[in-house]
């Protein structure tokens, strides 16, 4: 019942922020060489020359979209990099959640044989993986703090979950999200938003994980509603800390409704997670009345056109396919709906929250 969760090591927070990486690094290179993981995006960006690497570093650039990683990506780029170069004193992850969890992952995965495949679950990590460090450059899943590394496999999407996934070190440069295009801001922020509806509204919330919603709510607030809302340099030192925040509070909480259906939504029709949060707590009143109606008002106050009608082309199997992928989150549904929520939420209940998408 009760959690015992590993939190990041060390964290250096604030504008400017990055450049701290060569002297953190250099304590951990060791002789050795590090991996450096980084978005796409940044390829041709002022940053790549700011970042600390050496010659013997490895650096690669990963475009994230439109897929969220895989256990084939993972593997390949562990085989690879042993084979050519062997053991690595470290790896940094450059980008946005999806870079977050590969970097987390591939760290596990050059000390673990065989595929991430045989890992994916809580706990099944054998040993340790090497050091690793994240840089954050978009706001709002809180993968820079949380304890799973979220991998799709050929049979399931699921998160590599253990002590050793949590990073080492996590560099916040609030610098570093101004580029990030607002439709993207927008529903990434929102992740965390939802992340404390979710974790606020339900059995498992307590003082440790509200204290850290309120917070994160009320930065998300000042951020998204706010006289000053929007992508200012204030905005995005309150949004990388509501990440954080956020993040901690469903860690010693739970997510509930929205994030089952969003789940459903990356698994059958593979939406991308924040966004798939968006198609679905729009629907979501009944659960979240407060929450949603707030998420309203942001949706308004930043233009933003969420689709509607979207199950009208939807098959039937495809609503139960996705309903079922949620129903089978019970974790979530226990912690928003109760222990007896088998008698209150059938697979068709949850059907027509889909189709009211
Ligand atoms: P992302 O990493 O998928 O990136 C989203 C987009 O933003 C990409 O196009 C990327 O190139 C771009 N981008 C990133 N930083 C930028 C910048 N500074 N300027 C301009 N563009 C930038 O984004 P995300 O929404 O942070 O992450 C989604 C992923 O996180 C999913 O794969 C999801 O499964 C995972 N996730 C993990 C956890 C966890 O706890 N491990 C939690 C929630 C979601
Ligand atoms: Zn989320």
């Amino acid at each position: 019942m009760h959690k015992n969760f590993k939190n990041i090591e060390k964290v250096v927070y604030g504008r400017g922020s990055f450049d701290t990486m060569g002297s953190i690094l250099a304590e951990k290179r060791g002789g050795g060489f590090f991996v450096f993981l980084v978005d796409n995006y940044f390829k041709d960006s002022e940053l790549i020359g700011r970042i600390p690497a050496s010659n013997e570093d490895v650096m690669r650039f990963i475009d994230v979209d439109p897929n969220e990683p895989t256990t084939e990506q993972i593997d390949h780029l562990r085989d690879d990099i042993l084979a050519s170069r062997g053991l690595p004193s470290g790896v940094v992850g450059i980008g946005g959640g999806s870079i977050m969890d590969i970097a987390k992952a591939v760290s596990l995965m050059f000390t673990n044989e065989g595929s991430s495949t045989l890992y994916q679950g809580l706990n099944l990590v054998k040993k340790p993986g090497i050091y690793h460090l994240g840089v954050p450059t978009i706001s709002g899943t809180g993968a820079e703090v949380s304890m799973t590394a979220v991998l799709t496999g050929p049979e399931k999407k699921l998160g590599l979950k253990c002590d050793w996934t949590v990073f080492n070190q996590v560099i916040l440069d609030p610098e570093l999200i101004a580029s990030v295009p607002r439709d993207k801001w927008f529903y990434t922020g929102m992740d965390t938003y939802i992340h404390c509806v979710e974790s606020e509204n339900g059995a498992l919330n307590n003082a440790f994980s509200h204290a850290y919603a309120e917070q994160a709510m009320k930065l998300c607030r000042e951020v998204y509603l706010g006289d000053d809302a929007g992508q200012t340099p204030e905005n995005d030192d309150k949004l990388m800390v509501a990440s954080l925040m956020g993040g901690l509070s469903l860690t010693y909480s739970e997510v509930g409704v929205c994030h089952a259906l969003s789940y459903g939504l990356s698994k059958i029709l593979d939406e991308k997670h924040c966004y798939a949060n968006c198609l679905a707590f729009q629907h979501l009143e009944d659960y979240y009345p407060e929450g949603v109606r707030e998420f309203q008002t942001m949706l308004e106050k930043h233009s933003i056109e969420l689709p509607q009608g979207l199950s009208k082309n939807w098959s039937k199997e495809t609503i139960t396919a996705m309903a079922k992928v949620a129903y089978n989150l019970p974790h979530m549904w226990r912690h928003a709906v109760g222990e007896d929520w088998q008698e209150k939420v059938t697979l068709e209940d949850i059907e027509a929250l889909f189709r009211r998408m």
